[in-house]
């Protein structure tokens, strides 16, 4: 284990510019530079200055542990960065540090953080420790470098009011707004919101955000704009501040000076991607995305080749090897098989194939295609900044063609569609400064905690079901999966 905790130092060469692993990441090299601090004590040595320094990443997530799924645990999980990528998300280099047992979610999560974060402050002055492959005595120190997971749990780690508020995005301040006239809490984040009615009662009011231009948070506002809300003379103004800003309250984790919000809670590019942006987009092409017609657009699917195409899927997995993934089910009928896994491979491999000739324009497949290209491109072994400016480029292109009226797809610029809009759509824009801040896609994705989320479920049959189904070592099938797909 000592030795397999050496990789960054012994085979990771860091070559400026490119991306590989989170030690290429701005975040890591930045902290390179800082001297550590605990509480108002800033103490003599740097974050990662010793080669035994361990990198860490936490995640959480709530997962129902029983058939009937009204109840919830919430798992509290370390990664451990300094393993070699192709194990650090094994079980069995996992560290479960505690489960919040629900049966909710937690009312106050940073109640069940606090063991856990007085540890990483004992563990960033330096814990007494033995070292086999040295047979000396040390000071051992492990540094959180990012904390992941599906929108709703980093909302409630970083006490955010989440995805659906008047601010919804951790990364920027672009306002959300609401569908005119309609009892639809929920406040959706287009680029371009033209003449909505907000603008009459508010001057600071943005009709059109520049997508290579967002006006993002800092670390320095975030925590201030908390403290505001959390010293707020009165509760009403408390209230109006949080709703303004986003923020609740002050996170804990904002105690460890190895964090920086927001940049250090990148979007988890499983939930992001193949829960919810392939996802919705699937439903949109048939007629399932939340009662929302074509609007003067015509992207839908005509359901019977809809259903050529699901029994299409359905039939490639009799000549597809096991190792590639479960077998990709019936996109028409099979629901209950849809998971981020199948749904990853169906998008990047299949759809392209499945789809090609069958939207009533082009327009509406060259858009798919453009978005499966980025994909793929997100999930290379190394980033060089070029690739890094091409997918930052490109997302802009895909989300200006999702929402524009002369190009017309999915919003139209039509403010009754703002449903098309979700922060999820907004968010693909910052995936390439997530990439420059803290890794590559794989290393923040919540896909071991899938893993994780069987495991605990089903205890003792993890290795049967590991067996049949390989996503138990998900990282494995995806580095097999590009290392098959780009040779
Ligand atoms: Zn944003």
């Amino acid at each position: 284990m000592a030795e397999k905790m050496l990789y960054h130092v012994k085979e990771h060469k860091h070559t400026a510019g490119v991306i590989k692993d989170v030690m290429d990441s701005e975040r890591y090299h930045t902290l390179l530079k800082e001297r550590v601090t605990v509480g108002s004590q800033v103490l003599n040595h740097k974050f990662f200055e010793d080669p035994h320094d361990v990198v860490l990443g936490l995640s959480t997530d709530g997962f129902a542990p029983f058939r009937r799924r009204t109840q919830t645990a919430w798992p509290i999980v370390l990664f451990n960065y300094n393993l070699p990528p192709e194990i650090c998300f094994h079980l069995e280099y996992v560290l479960s540090v505690g489960v919040v047992p629900g049966p909710k979610k937690p009312h106050d999560m940073d109640s069940f953080l606090w063991p856990l974060i007085q540890e990483l402050h004992r563990l960033a002055i330096g814990v007494h420790a033995y070292d086999a492959l040295s047979d000396e005595f040390s000071a051992l120190r492990a540094y959180l470098l990012l904390v992941f997971g599906d929108i709703p749990a980093i909302s409630m780690v970083m006490c955010m009011k989440g995805h659906n508020a008047l601010s919804p995005c951790r990364m920027c301040k672009i306002r959300g707004v609401r569908i005119p006239g309609s009892s639809n809490p929920i406040h959706y984040v287009p680029l371009c919101r033209p003449h909505h009615p907000d603008a009459d009662a508010d001057p600071a009011f943005v009709e059109v955000y520049d997508p290579a231009h967002l006006p993002l948070r800092t670390h320095g506002e975030f925590l201030r704009q908390a403290e505001e809300v959390q010293m707020a003379p009165s509760e009403a103004k408390a209230a109006r501040l949080a709703k303004q800003y986003g923020i609740k309250s002050i996170p804990l984790l904002s105690t460890l000076s190895s964090l920086s919000f927001p940049v250090s809670f990148p979007y988890d590019f499983m939930h992001l991607i193949w829960e919810n942006v392939v996802k919705n987009l699937m439903q949109l092409w048939t007629s399932q995305y939340k009662d929302l017609n074509t609007g003067v657009e015509d992207y839908e699917v005509n359901p019977t080749v809809w259903e050529a195409v699901g029994e299409a899927s359905a039939a490639s997995g009799d000549t597809i090897p096991g190792i590639f993934g479960p077998h990709p089910p019936n996109v028409t009928s099979d629901k209950m098989s849809w998971t981020a896994e199948t749904r990853s491979f169906w998008f990047q491999y299949l759809g392209p194939i499945l789809l090609a000739g069958r939207f009533t324009h082009r327009k509406y497949y060259t858009h798919f295609v453009l978005l499966v290209r980025l994909l793929c491109k997100c999930l290379q072994f190394e980033l060089s900044a070029d690739d890094l400016a091409e997918i930052c480029a490109g997302f802009i292109a895909w989300v200006e063609e999702y929402e524009r009226y002369f190009i017309r797809i999915y919003y139209q610029h039509d403010l009754q569609r703002l449903s098309a809009c979700p922060v999820t759509v907004h968010a693909l824009l910052h995936i390439t400064d997530s990439i420059e801040a803290t890794g590559p896609v794989w290393a923040s994705w919540a896909f071991p905690m899938e893993s994780l989320r069987i495991n605990f479920v089903l205890g003792p049959h993890i290795h049967q079901l590991a067996s049949r189904y390989p996503d138990y070592q998900i990282i494995h099938v995806y580095l097999f999966l590009h290392v098959t797909h780009s040779h």
